[in-house]
């Protein structure tokens, strides 16, 4: 094969030209193609096609600005890297690793049939502090507990430092017969059209590397002190704000690694904030080892749970409309921004699985369509976690009441005016339970859908039967 033969460089949940250890890969052996293929066999969810959409075309124009471009094709994976192998001669396929099961096995499948061809095929450690193998206890077998194992993560020293963009990396020309065949952003349909719901997305999110860095950057000056003590407030812009960006790889781990423990390593809340990066790594850890996260009971005792099935109290979970204002806020701000904050997350799920006894999966559905950063790992741990069937999981008796988590954490009701215009004029004394303010509850506002006292006998109930 010639010298000038290209690399592909198989961009999926990595969208950002610095610490990618892949491309630096790709671009050391020569000219890059650089390929994104978008699958329906790996489903969206309406708010992560939006990000897409955006993320998608910032990586071309930055691709661009050094004079490549990004090949978007649309179809079957494995169809379409093989492809473009023999349409542009590649003599390698190189990418970042995922995950999930499903990402996995296409990419173990594809592996082989480039090596059966005499491509090479080359996979690099993805978006992880350290890869979940890594970190074992010491019978070699996967950690089951979060503290163990952030001990044992952190005892394996920091991650490895973040590489930087490829300096003015070489592209491979992209024969007409591929341009033909690719497709742009806009060509996959991931913008919602009638209705176009998005408004508060584009208010709130850039999708892209520049301004995930500019997010970073802007905690780093002016959050991540005082993250320990104001991280649980929901009116308080004391978050990063990164979960997207993480999902889509706009930004590593472990460039968020190094660049705030560089601030002031031992800080409490620099030691606050890298443990919440710690649980995202552990969410994955948890994915690999059980590859079935996202659709069974980690304990399965959990199977027998006597559900309900109750679509009217769904809709209400879902619109906001439960009567209960910290839940209707947050679920609010979920339909509006397309993120949610995480205490208000554990409470609205907590409500979900405990108050209404719906199943986690249900919640977790509605979550994964509604979500900027839904992510295949996070999203079902937690909900396993407060539903009570994930390995490391809250007691299923941990029920958080909706009125106190919002006096609480919410104390002068800011973030729940915010969301919930139609109940602000009430006093601080109301406003996280307004059924108790008589007369001046506005019409539109519903009242409570479940008592809660009784919903929470009826729950404990449920699980004494397991
Ligand atoms: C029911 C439920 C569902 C969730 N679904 C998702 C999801 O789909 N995607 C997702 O990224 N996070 C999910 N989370 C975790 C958490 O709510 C978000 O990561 C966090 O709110 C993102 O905001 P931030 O970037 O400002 O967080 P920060 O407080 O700034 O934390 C920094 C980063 O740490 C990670 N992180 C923080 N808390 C958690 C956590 N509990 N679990 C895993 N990673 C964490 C995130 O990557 C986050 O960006 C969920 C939590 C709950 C309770």
């Amino acid at each position: 094969m010639s010298d000038c033969a290209p690399t592909i460089m198989w961009f999926r949940d990595d969208l950002r030209l610095a610490d990618n250890s892949a491309l630096c890969d790709a671009t050391s052996r020569g000219p890059v193609v650089c390929l994104y293929v978008h699958d329906p066999a790996f489903p969206l969810g309406g708010a992560e096609k939006w990000w897409l959409h955006g993320a998608l075309s910032a990586l071309d124009h930055d691709l661009r600005a050094q004079g490549g471009q990004l090949c978007i094709m649309a179809g079957d994976t494995h169809e379409s890297v093989s492809w473009l192998v023999g349409q542009v001669s590649a003599r390698a396929v190189v990418w970042n690793r995922r995950y999930g099961p499903h990402g996995r096995q296409v990419d173990a499948e594809i592996k082989a049939t480039l090596k059966a061809r005499g491509i090479d095929a080359c996979s690099h450690p993805g978006n992880m502090l350290h890869e979940p193998w890594q970190v074992r206890t010491r019978q070699g077998t996967p950690f089951r507990v979060f503290t163990p194992w952030w001990r044992a993560m952190q005892a394996k020293g920091p991650p490895l430092p973040p590489l930087p963009a490829p300096d003015r990396p070489a592209f491979a020309v992209v024969p007409s017969v591929v341009r033909d065949r690719l497709v742009t952003p806009g060509d996959l349909g991931l913008l919602p059209v009638r209705p176009d719901w998005a408004q508060g997305l584009r208010a709130q999110w850039q999708p892209g590397e520049g301004a995930a860095h500019a997010r970073l950057d802007a905690f780093i000056a002016e959050q991540v002190h005082g993250y320990s003590t104001q991280r649980e407030l929901p009116a308080q812009p004391a978050t990063s704000g990164l979960s997207p960006s993480l999902r889509f790889g706009h930004v590593s781990s472990r460039q968020i690694w190094h660049a705030v423990d560089a601030t002031g390593q031992g800080d409490q809340d620099i030691a606050c904030f890298l443990s919440e990066v710690g649980w995202r790594d552990f969410a994955h850890a948890t994915l690999f080892d059980f590859p079935d996260l996202g659709t069974r009971n980690l304990r399965p005792e959990y199977d027998a749970m006597p559900w309900r099935h109750d679509p009217a109290a769904l809709r209400a979970w879902q619109m906001g409309k439960t009567g209960y204002p910290i839940i209707d806020a947050g679920m609010r701000e979920l339909w509006h921004t397309g993120w949610m904050h995480n205490r208000v997350r554990m409470v609205v799920a907590s409500f979900l699985t405990k108050h209404l006894l719906l199943d986690w999966r249900v919640g977790a559905a509605w979550f994964a369509d509604t979500l900027v950063d839904a992510d295949a790992a996070s999203n079902p741990f937690n909900w396993q976690w407060i539903a009570g069937c994930g390995l490391d999981a809250a007691p299923y008796f941990r029920i958080f009441n909706p009125v106190s988590q919002g006096e609480k954490f919410d104390p002068a009701g800011e973030y729940v005016r915010q969301w919930l215009p139609e109940i602000a004029h009430l006093s601080d004394k109301h406003i996280h339970a307004p059924w108790k303010a008589g007369s001046s509850v506005p019409r539109g506002y519903p009242a409570p859908i479940v008592d809660l006292a009784g919903a929470r006998a009826r729950a404990l109930a449920a699980w004494k039967t397991l």
